[in-house]
């Protein structure tokens, strides 16, 4: 168990690629804050009380925590609720995201601001909110989902790559300050996975990326899964601010 005795807080967890981050870092020992958020007219707070009980099931600790990752005292008060609960926070996986896709010319400054506020403000929340406490432990891990796409870019998703592109350079940059506290600030960067978001994509924009991927299928959630693990493991203490690409060679 690679994560055995540690701690993790994964923000939007109850679903999709968080809830497989999830599942992925109980079943290597880890202890797991399952945020999420709070929307009208949708229970959310049942999908992450079920991911909970998955979780707990393993045999390790859990609790939902609700927090709009936009909001800073929201953030803060679930980072200081998660480290009450566990005594101590060792990982921090910023998970969250939306898409708001649509080209320049119909793209709404509330769209721009709104994807950029959950994907990139997000991150800077709840990263400022956890940093004295793994600075003052002189320990700590730290992962954002990026994506392929803010790598290479993306008609229609200018807001989207632009807040993904973000989390590289939030990454490298907090990386440098803080790596002498022996925290690493790393991120994965998804191509197609099978999973959450894809998965409200019409089938053809599944098929006309099929054919630029190199290993000729989209990815699976346990494959993004399995890149956070590790990053979060002992056995990647030595890497820091490095982009992860789990995307089946769609972007080399
Ligand atoms: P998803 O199923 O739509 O899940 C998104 C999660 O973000 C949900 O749990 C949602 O919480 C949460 N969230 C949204 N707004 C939030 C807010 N304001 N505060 C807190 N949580 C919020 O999407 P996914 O595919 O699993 O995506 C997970 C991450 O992977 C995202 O950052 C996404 O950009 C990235 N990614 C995904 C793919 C892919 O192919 N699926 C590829 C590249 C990158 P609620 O459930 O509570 O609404």
């Amino acid at each position: 168990m690679t994560l055995y005795g540690k701690t993790a807080l994964i923000t939007g967890a109850s679903r999709g690629l968080g809830e497989a981050i999830a599942l992925a870092c109980a079943a290597e020992g880890c202890s797991v804050a399952v945020n999420y958020v709070e929307e009208a007219g949708h229970d959310n707070a049942a999908e992450a009380e079920a991911v909970v009980t998955a979780l707990q099931a393993t045999g390790v600790d859990a609790l939902a925590l609700p927090a709009d990752v936009t909001d800073q005292q929201q953030v803060d008060d679930m980072v200081a609720a998660a480290i009450a609960h566990f005594g101590h926070l060792d990982i921090l996986i910023n998970n969250a995201g939306i898409f708001r896709d649509k080209t320049i010319k119909n793209l709404d400054k509330s769209d721009w601001d709104l994807v950029l506020a959950v994907n990139l403000t997000g991150a800077y929340n709840a990263m400022h909110a956890v940093i004295n406490h793994m600075r003052e432990r002189e320990t700590g891990r730290i992962i954002s989902i990026s994506s392929v796409i803010g790598q290479s870019g993306n008609i229609g998703q200018a807001n989207y790559a632009a807040s993904k592109a973000g989390i590289i350079g939030l990454t490298k940059s907090v990386a440098r300050e803080v790596a002498r506290r022996n925290i690493t600030v790393n991120a994965v960067a998804p191509g197609f996975i099978d999973a959450g978001m894809t998965k409200t994509l019409d089938d053809e924009v599944v098929q006309a990326v099929l054919p630029q991927i190199p290993m000729a299928r989209l990815g699976r959630a346990e494959d993004i899964a399995a890149a956070v693990v590790f990053l979060a493991s002992d056995s990647a203490a030595y890497i820091t601010g490095q982009v992860l690409a789990v995307n089946g060679g769609l972007y080399m």
